[in-house]
């Protein structure tokens, strides 16, 4: 029996506890997390802003209550502001101010991620807004309520930026997308794909200011009024700030443990970090990054938390699991326009090193003569023209192709060529595809040197 504490309670976290509670009875496990609510979906936000969605309560799937009925003390609005790594004591305050010295034999530190909020001038001005909690989406679904707020400027066009845009369009304001990069979803497409996404955007009125950077904030009476940029002003009565996630790990730096520079806490394949017994899980940790042979990454996803949430418990009871890493697969809805990806685009390739070669090929979904819709699905597979091996994959289409993409996840993940992909047994049937479908005829094409 082990007494297992946890430390952060949202993805990583939650799939940890609930890991060890539904498997390992034996061992007592203790959770602590400084926030009011568990497993909070932010994936969830922009549509609730949007209004696809009428309330929130469905973005949550995990409760106090629902890990004390399975044995579990947890110690909700309590942050744990430091640990005794030699004594094996984890400190902690409640927002009472009760302080907690608990105990413990094995740790896991599932602390996550924060927002990057670049220091630029003006950005204490009122309707600045941060998208990461629940507090922080309700916060902004009140203020909407505010007619007054007609124009909302987002900064960072990544997946959350692109969705938060659509989400304030939806909600009948007037958006700005500013980007200091000459597109959006830059991190996971190449330009061509990229150029889709914009052009839907732009469609449905989003105002796109890209290879802008933001240099202040002004504003009247202490609400924001508008973004200043390096090429021009964009009036805005909300501005919602994007750019991206760091590992929130202040208190674990200075403390003897490996770290990424971003300070990611380095972990092995059992999610253990360089000190012995203490496990690392989520936003706070780093990955071996499938798609770069293996190497140390940091990829701030939901399904990478869950994953090594469940693989650190499963090591710090005693099974010893080893994660296979990740591929970064990822995926973005807005309007009627799907985009998904996996591992590497040609950019990233291309600076990695690698000979990086792309094929890229469009087809209609299903057979041509089916009257039913049938949209163009655009891939894009990204591969080395050295080792052939698929690097990356990119798809595009208002038809829901998204499971398609991880098909390509497993070819990096186990090192399949693009010449094994060419005359890959894909079933056919009329009513969802084509005899030589697009994933085999851009494998093939890249197999005729085309
Ligand atoms: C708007 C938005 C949309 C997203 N959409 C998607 C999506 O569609 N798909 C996807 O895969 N990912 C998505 N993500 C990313 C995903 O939410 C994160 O990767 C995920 O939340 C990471 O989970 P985590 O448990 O590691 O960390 P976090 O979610 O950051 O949770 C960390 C927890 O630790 C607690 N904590 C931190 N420090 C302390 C302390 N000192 N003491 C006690 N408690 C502490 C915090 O209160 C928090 O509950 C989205 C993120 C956002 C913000």
């Amino acid at each position: 029996m082990s007494r297992i504490v946890i430390v952060g309670a949202n993805h990583a976290g939650t799939a940890a506890a609930n890991t060890i509670l539904d498997n390992y009875p034996e061992n007592e496990v203790v959770i602590f997390d400084q926030n009011s609510n568990i497993s909070f979906l932010g994936c969830g936000m922009a549509l609730w802003i949007g209004g696809q969605i009428s309330k929130p309560d469905g973005l949550f799937y995990q409760t106090k209550e629902g890990f004390e009925a399975k044995g579990a003390t947890v110690h909700m609005e309590t942050r744990v502001e430091s640990i005794d790594y030699y004594a094996h004591v984890v400190h902690a305050v409640a927002a009472d101010g009760t302080t907690i010295d608990q105990p413990y034999d094995k740790l896991i530190l599932a602390t996550g991620s924060e927002p990057i909020i670049p220091p630029v001038e003006g950005m204490d001005l009122q309707n600045i807004q941060r998208v990461k909690l629940f507090q922080q989406a309700e916060e902004v679904v009140r203020k909407l309520q505010d007619p007054a707020i007609r124009r909302v400027a987002v900064v960072g066009a990544g997946y959350i930026g692109v969705e938060l845009a659509e989400a304030f369009q939806r909600n009948g304001r007037d958006v700005t997308l500013i980007d200091m990069m000459d597109t959006c979803v830059a991190g996971n497409f190449d330009p061509e794909f990229s150029a889709l996404m914009e052009k839907n955007l732009a469609d449905h009125g989003i105002g796109l200011a890209f290879g802008e950077r933001v240099l202040r904030y002004e504003g009247e009476g202490g609400k924001v009024t508008r973004v200043v940029t390096d090429k021009g002003t964009h009036e805005a009565d909300m501005v919602c700030v994007c750019i991206g996630f760091r590992p929130n790990t202040q208190m674990f730096r200075y403390v003897g443990f490996e770290m990424m520079q971003n300070g990611a806490l380095l972990v092995d394949h059992h999610q253990e970090t360089s000190k012995p017994g203490v496990y690392a899980a989520g936003d706070c940790s780093s990955c071996f990054y499938n798609a770069a042979d293996g190497e140390l990454a940091y990829i701030a996803l939901a399904t990478n938390a869950v994953r090594s949430g469940i693989v650190a418990a499963h090591n710090a009871c005693g099974t010893a699991i080893d994660g296979i890493g990740v591929q970064g697969s990822s995926g973005i809805c807005i309007y009627d326009l799907k985009m998904v990806a996996t591992g590497l685009t040609q950019k990233k390739a291309l600076a990695a090193g690698y000979d990086a070669r792309v094929s890229d090929f469009a087809q209609v979904q299903k057979a041509t003569f089916v009257e039913t819709p049938n949209p163009e699905v655009k891939v894009r597979i990204v591969y080395d023209g050295t080792t052939r091996k698929v690097l990356g994959a990119q798809m595009a289409s208002t038809y829901d192709m998204s499971a398609g993409i991880h098909m390509f996840s497993l070819a990096i993940q186990e090192g399949v060529t693009i010449d094994r992909l060419a005359l890959l047994d894909v079933f056919f049937l009329p009513h969802f595809n084509q005899p030589y479908n697009y994933y085999t005829m851009a494998a093939y094409n890249a197999l005729l040197g085309k």
